[in-house]
């Protein structure tokens, strides 16, 4: 569990690219910047990790002399309530997200669990926890034991992952942490998070249901974001204020409740926006 409130980038900053910079070289900049958590991106990724052994390991070990918090994004490429074999090559890939998150000392790979087609929310419930349970088990085969599986709060409606369905689905499956995508419960929600009580609404509901420990520990994504009646359109940076989420209100329960998130940056300016919450955040602890 986060020692902090901590602050990174979903993936490496525009900025360091333009460095040149390579994997390695990503948490000593972090680090300079002031931020401390990164959430490698392996989201193109197929059945099989899609990183050397050698190269994960640099990552932890350069994580860890400059404190930086790992996650992995895992494969977009999944969908746990679809036909048979789409669901078996999921949780292949899902696997292989975990071995490399386990190389890499990451805490949690984050995932998109999804979509309904034309199952229920209690159908695709269902076989979501059926097909993590597989790949929880598999993962203690492999002896994968410190990597939790983080489905994450999706953003439109065809997809199935509201904050009710998450929760559920990590009340159910061991070895499971919800990613808590504040953008996307205000997308799905068409608009849902406008004042502290809001937010507050939400982490109430994750401690009733998951605990006090799930509560202080939370991976969270956070951007703003443009949405239809559909939900999700696309992300923003944080000062166009012609959108939400703020993370002002964010920053409020975080003190007020004493939490210990983890954030990542998902907005189209990583590691700006980062430093920018992070700042925010600072201010309202010192309040
Ligand atoms: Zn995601």
């Amino acid at each position: 569990m986060a020692d902090r409130p901590r602050f990174g980038p979903a993936g490496v900053p525009a900025a360091f690219r333009e460095k040149k910079a390579v994997l390695a070289d990503v948490p000593k900049l972090l680090h300079d910047e002031g931020l401390d958590a990164f959430e490698y991106p392996a989201v193109r990724w197929g059945a099989k990790p899609q990183i050397k052994r050698e190269n994960a390991k640099e990552l932890s070990l350069k994580a860890g002399e400059n404190d930086i918090w790992l996650s992995l994004h895992g494969s977009y490429f999944m969908n746990f309530c679809g036909e048979k074999e789409v669901v078996e090559a999921s949780k292949n890939r899902l696997i292989a997200c975990a071995t490399a998150a386990e190389w890499m000392k990451a805490h949690v790979v984050v995932f998109h669990p999804g979509f309904y087609g034309k199952r229920t929310s209690k159908e695709a419930l269902e076989d979501c926890s059926e097909a993590l349970a597989d790949v929880a088990e598999k993962m203690k085969m492999l002896g994968i034991e410190k990597v939790k599986l983080g489905p994450e709060i999706m953003g439109r409606l065809s997809q199935f992952g509201g904050l009710d369905e998450i929760l559920s689905l990590c009340e159910e499956v061991e070895q499971t942490q919800p990613v808590i995508d504040w953008a996307h419960i205000h997308a799905r929600d068409r608009g849902r998070l406008k004042t502290v009580d809001d937010f507050r609404k939400v982490v109430e509901e994750i401690e009733k249901r998951l605990g006090t420990d799930a509560l202080m520990n939370m991976h969270c994504h956070f951007a703003k974001i443009e949405f239809t009646e559909k939900g999700e359109k696309r992300h923003h940076t944080i000062n166009e204020t012609e959108y939400g989420p703020d993370f002002t209100l964010l920053a409020r329960v975080i003190a007020e409740f004493e939490l210990k998130p983890v954030i990542i940056s998902e907005s189209p300016i990583l590691d700006v926006d980062a430093i920018k919450m992070r700042d925010i955040l600072r201010e309202e602890l010192k309040s």
